[in-house]
């Protein structure tokens, strides 16, 4: 009796110090390894516990002088003889969540993680830390130039000064962003951007933003009357012969799928292919020269008549009803079948081949992140990473792509936002608006510019 006694306390000890006392520590990761941290990084730590479950989790930031501040924590009460039975836990917190207030300067980041095995394993020291920098100022930012008067669907210049510790800087329009570019200046702190008013965003209006490592952000207005403008309204009648000779090409052509309903076809075209054509054209212009390669006024397809004029509002007519709608985003020019079409300003060739609805097509890079686009090309004379000279050809006209009859479409981009070709074609807009800007400061020489 007395042995079964002893036996059943010695089961008892041994299942409490099994189940109670487990010797399994909780772990815990820090997933985002930053070294500077602003008030807006994202922070993200996982906790495990194999054994009784977590009972308390934290992320603390521990400045080199000053309080410890807690950035976020949870605690996870027992809920049965066994623990907590929590074995995942995460937290994602940013330093505003955590700090009202916050030292500047050397920190560590300590993640604290404690279960509920009797032996208390996690509590006397943190399960991981990382040495951060803690920055929660702003880049400085400072518009430098004068008050511009601009349109929609047009383009503008703007400089201003930046702090060192800016990573990243530019001009926010709505949702598109062009980013200043650096080394033009003899004051290094000095950036220059060109930017847009988006026809599709008439209501945007241009911001300077600045953000630095640790992800502050400063943003203050870019002084700019815009103008409204009506763009025309067109209707385009499609018929039947246009779409016997292009939808079962062009469908096939860009990898789309066939279609016996040639209207079908040719909504898929105008409407998804339209769509990929520009999403690539916006990819092909991402990367930009940071030196000013072009000079003057662009240079315009000689004796040509405008078929199309940029934003124009298009109505597609099939058997005299409207089938679509579609916003024209460049200048179609028709001259001679076949005429030579000359390179608008000097640059560099980033793109030559098909590209969708625009068919053969040239895309020229004239620098801080100025484009321009030759489309529904029959020839392409150039290759990609040459460069070119102002009125040098490119290739010549024709009617490749969604075009019904020998043209060429021209565009001009600003990173891949389309703008009104006329303003640079305009040697008096580009005086006023682009040289006199980026000419009221120093610049750098060339050899310093590249
Ligand atoms: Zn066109």
């Amino acid at each position: 009796m007395r042995r079964l006694l002893i036996l059943l306390s010695v089961v008892a000890v041994v299942g409490l110090l099994l189940t109670r006392a487990e010797p399994f520590a909780p772990s815990a990761e820090l997933d985002t390894p930053v070294d500077v941290i602003g008030r807006a990084t994202p922070l993200k730590v996982t906790f495990r516990d194999r054994g009784t479950g977590l009972a308390y989790v934290a992320l603390r930031l521990v400045p080199a002088t000053g309080e410890p501040i807690v950035l976020a924590e949870e605690r996870y009460p027992r809920t049965s003889w066994w623990g907590s039975g929590v074995h995942e836990a995460t937290l994602t917190p940013t330093v505003d969540a955590g700090a009202t207030r916050i030292t500047e300067g050397p920190a560590t980041l300590e993640v604290w993680a404690i279960d509920h095995s009797w032996l208390g394993r996690g509590s006397g020291s943190p399960r991981a830390t990382r040495t951060v920098t803690v920055d929660v100022t702003p880049p400085t930012l400072e518009v430098m130039s004068a008050e511009r008067v601009m349109t929609v669907g047009g383009s503008e210049s703007v400089i201003y000064r930046v702090g060192a510790d800016a990573t990243q800087s530019g001009i926010e329009v709505g949702e598109e962003f062009f980013p200043g570019v650096a080394g033009l200046f003899t004051d290094a702190a000095l950036r220059a951007a060109i930017f847009a008013i988006p026809e599709k965003t008439p209501e945007a209006r241009p911001k300077a933003v600045a953000i630095d490592a640790a992800g502050n952000r400063r943003m203050i207005a870019v002084g700019a009357t815009v103008k409204a403008r009506r763009f025309a309204e067109k209707t385009l009648p499609i018929t039947d012969d246009f779409l016997n000779r292009k939808v079962p090409e062009l469908l096939h052509a860009n990898g789309l799928q066939d279609s016996d309903d040639l209207v079908a076809g040719y909504l898929r075209i105008n409407r998804d292919l339209r769509v990929t054509t520009e999403k690539r054209v916006h990819e092909i212009c991402r990367e930009s020269a940071p030196q000013q390669l072009w000079e003057g006024a662009f240079y315009r397809l000689p004796n040509a008549a405008p078929l199309s004029s940029f934003a124009d509002r298009r109505v597609y007519l099939y058997d005299g009803k409207p089938i679509d709608r579609q916003t024209h985003l460049g200048y179609d020019l028709a001259s001679l079948r076949g005429s030579p079409v000359p390179a608008g300003n000097a640059g560099r060739v980033v793109f030559a081949g098909p590209l969708g609805i625009y068919g053969n097509t040239v895309i020229l890079d004239h620098g801080i992140g100025l484009f321009s686009l030759y489309g529904h090309l029959s020839e392409i004379g150039v290759s990609t990473g040459t460069s070119v000279a102002r009125g040098e050809p490119v290739g010549k006209t024709g009617e490749t792509g969604l075009a019904g009859g020998d043209h060429l479409h021209f565009s001009i981009m600003i990173r891949g936002v389309h703008v009104d070709p006329v303003e640079w074609w305009d040697p008096h807009w580009i005086k006023d608006h682009i040289d006199l800007r980026l000419n009221t400061f120093p610049r750098a020489t060339a050899r310093a510019a590249s």
